[in-house]
């Protein structure tokens, strides 16, 4: 068995909706509800769901860029909630975070080595010539080249700016990293190069990946297991294989349905999801899908299905596997 390296129990993060003139609190916003998974170390652990699911929300509460409301993390072995802010610096060394938007996470005032330079400054790492010859390797590592130390990110493409990204991150060496959708403002054409120096830099360093994404297509390439989020939950967890091949929730399979297959002669049905995603303050009743599953029985629209295992490790909570 692969050792865990973070452990994510009961985790929840509410955010209160404030009215009126004393902004007094009249409910809350469930983003993240009762979320649980395990990462091991090596693995890419993908967690997938349309936007608004509270997927980045869990990899932010997770880093504690935000404080979640309730549950325990654990990771490397420490209890990730019980530390003090000094005491977190220390872990941001071994668990980072890969933005979504390259540009919008680089200072457009600073150069390439400057960038990437001053997180390993933060943390003590190395002298400053040290420093600047680790700067040329990582440029190299990530595919760019190391006169490109003295520009600035203005310069650069999309692409090139999250491998600045990447290269910066890799600086620190981190046991876990957490990459919030980081080919989602990337072409298409530019967004395999980018899995494909992810996946690399994971063989050659050894690292483990929380992949946030809001395709599955995306996901597929790089995940080992996969976690699908709806309203604030995972609604089901299964390794790759079992997901793609034969997905158990209805949520799942609709998702699935709209990803694009290479085999042209391949038939795959398209499942329309009706309506839109219901707001987490006001979540539906039972199974929070419910209301846009074609599989809808009595029992769904009361009793919200808890995720089980299915025997295999893989997990779906859904009223149609009770048995
Ligand atoms: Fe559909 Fe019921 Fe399963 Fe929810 S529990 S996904 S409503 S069948």
């Amino acid at each position: 068995m692969s050792e865990v390296l973070l452990k994510v129990k009961h985790l929840k993060k509410y955010f209160p909706i404030r009215q009126g003139i004393m902004q007094n609190v009249v409910g809350q916003v469930k983003a993240v509800d009762d979320v649980n998974f395990e990462i091991y170390r090596g693995e890419t652990f993908g967690l997938v769901g349309e936007s608004g699911c509270g997927k980045s929300t869990t990899g932010r509460s997770i880093l504690r860029l935000i404080e979640p409301t309730e549950g325990e993390i654990h990771f490397d072995g420490r209890d990730v909630g019980s530390l003090s802010h000094r005491e977190m610096r220390k872990v941001y060394r071994d668990m980072q975070l890969i933005f979504q938007d390259p540009y919008a996470s680089l200072n457009p005032r600073k150069t390439v080595e400057k960038l990437i330079s001053e997180p390993m400054a933060v943390h003590n790492m190395y002298t400053p010539g040290e420093r600047k010859k680790r700067v040329h390797e990582l440029l190299e590592v990530v595919g760019l080249n190391a006169f490109h130390a003295n520009r600035y990110p203005h310069e650069f493409s999309g692409g090139q700016r999250q491998r600045i990204g990447i290269a910066r991150v890799l600086g620190l060496q981190p046991k876990l990293v957490i990459c919030d959708e980081p080919v989602s403002a990337l072409d298409v054409s530019i967004q395999s190069q980018v899995l494909n120096l992810l996946k690399q830099l994971q063989q050659d360093f050894g690292l483990t990946y929380l992949f946030i994404a809001h395709d599955l297509s995306v996901v597929k390439h790089i995940s080992d297991r996969v976690a699908v989020m709806y309203l604030g939950r995972i609604v089901e967890l299964a390794d790759k294989k079992s997901l793609y091949d034969k997905p158990m929730h209805p949520y799942t399979q609709a998702l699935l349905s709209a990803v694009p297959v290479a085999n042209p002669k391949a038939k795959r049905e398209r499942i329309i999801l009706e309506g839109d995603v219901p707001s987490p303050s006001n979540p539906p009743t039972g199974c929070t899908f419910h209301p846009r599953c074609s599989a809808c029985m009595d029992i769904c629209r009361t009793e919200r299905p808890v995720l089980r295992n299915l025997g295999d490790g893989n997990m779906v909570a859904c009223h149609l596997y009770n048995e």
